[in-house]
């Protein structure tokens, strides 16, 4: 469900390292929402976000469903996006997701704003369920985001969850407990289905899957062509990072850890996260599934949390490339490094020196490539960094 039929897998997940200093820096990520959904049997104003304790639902009633509840606003005179947003209840970074508006300063009168109700707003746990409280973060989610879910049960038991009809694991500890879920950035718009089941219960969320706004980049067959018409070799390295990615340890990330910035000082970005690229004369559309920032050669690239330094070695399309294993199937990646300062093996810590950026590999100039992953799917490291 994660991709469009007409982009082949190899493509849409294969390539991942190209800047071009020319495409300024992109400001469109749409900020994750601070609260989330929290839905619970606790009492009425646990945490104070209770809003959504209403009638028990164990299947949301489809008025729930985004493509019922889809509505349309037409943009007045002297409106302001955070007016629209107040009125309609909804929040403002969901609304200029939804939109792809960029600057939410920049509406005009006639325009059509597509809605997307908050959150599901009658659902809850029933008072003595075996579920005490589910939490989702950030909500809704957008696409190349992880969503959150955090768990408490009345007992330590244990508890089933699926996603869009795929099994997820949870790490439970006692009666608490969680689990990571990757948003592709190929995510279908729309409702998926997120179910958690405990002790014969079974609590049915719909996931309502935000737009990202993702610009399209085309890069040069100049840059391209010398190392993609490799295929054997392009095709054998995304092998190994895929069943590199594919391992989980049971100890280390939690969704509580945060991410420092791999580089010093808040370079631009130069491509973003999600964003579409084209190759050369080629029609095929890949997606850049990493953050890239501009940074001079030499300039230090530090371990932006704790982790175990799962490969440091020359790759061809990635170049001098490091990857670390945080624990629990969340890993990091850097690409196009002119200087490895790690071996495979080497346990670091957070501001340790891995490499020192430059541009080795498909690159086609000095700059960091910055890469997250989740059991395998590629999300937004962004969204992990302390302060944004
Ligand atoms: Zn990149």
């Amino acid at each position: 469900m994660c991709e469009s039929r007409t982009w082949p897998r190899r493509w849409a997940w294969g390539w991942a390292g190209l800047c071009l200093a020319l495409l300024g820096w992109l400001m469109l990520a749409p900020a994750a929402l601070a609260g989330g959904l929290i839905v619970s049997a606790g009492p009425a104003g646990e945490a104070g976000l209770q809003a959504d304790a209403a009638v028990l639902s164990p299947r949301p009633s489809r008025a729930l469903l985004p493509s019922a509840g889809w509505q349309t606003y037409r943009v007045q005179p002297g409106d302001t996006l955070a007016g629209i947003a107040a009125r309609l209840n909804v929040e403002l970074a969901t609304l200029a997701a939804t939109n792809s508006l960029a600057n939410v300063n920049r509406i005009e009168a006639g325009q059509l704003l597509r809605v997307v109700p908050s959150s599901p707003a009658a659902i809850s746990l029933p008072a003595d369920g075996p579920l005490v409280r589910v939490q989702l973060w950030p909500w809704p989610p957008v696409q190349g985001q992880t969503l959150v879910l955090w768990l408490r049960t009345r007992d330590p038991i244990s508890v089933s969850l699926s996603f869009a009809g795929e099994a997820l694991s949870a790490v439970m500890e006692g009666r608490r407990g969680w689990s990571l879920i990757p948003i592709s950035p190929l995510a279908a718009i729309g409702s998926e289905r997120l179910a958690v089941g405990a002790g014969g219960f079974t609590l049915t969320l719909p996931v309502a899957i935000q737009p990202g706004a993702f610009e399209t980049h085309a890069i040069p067959a100049s840059a391209s062509d010398p190392i993609l018409s490799e295929a054997a070799r392009v095709q054998a390295e995304f092998e190994r990072m895929t069943a590199l990615y594919s391992q989980v340890s049971a100890m280390g990330w939690t969704p509580r850890s945060r991410f420092r910035s791999p580089l010093a000082g808040s370079p631009p970005r130069t491509a973003t996260f999600g964003s579409r690229r084209t190759y050369g004369a080629s029609p095929v559309i890949s997606v850049h599934l990493g953050e890239d920032f501009a940074a001079a050669a030499g300039a230090a690239v530090r371990a932006p949390a704790a982790g175990r330094v799962v490969l440091a070695e020359q790759l061809f399309v990635r170049g001098n490339a490091v990857v670390l294993d945080h624990g629990r199937g969340v890993f990091t990646g850097y690409w196009h490094l002119q200087a490895l300062h790690v071996k495979t093996g080497d346990a670091v810590t957070p501001g340790q020196l891995l490499g020192e950026v430059g541009s080795t590999g498909l690159s086609t100039g000095p700059h960091l490539h910055w890469e997250m992953r989740v059991r395998g799917a590629a999300v937004d490291p962004l969204q992990w960094v302390e302060g944004e």
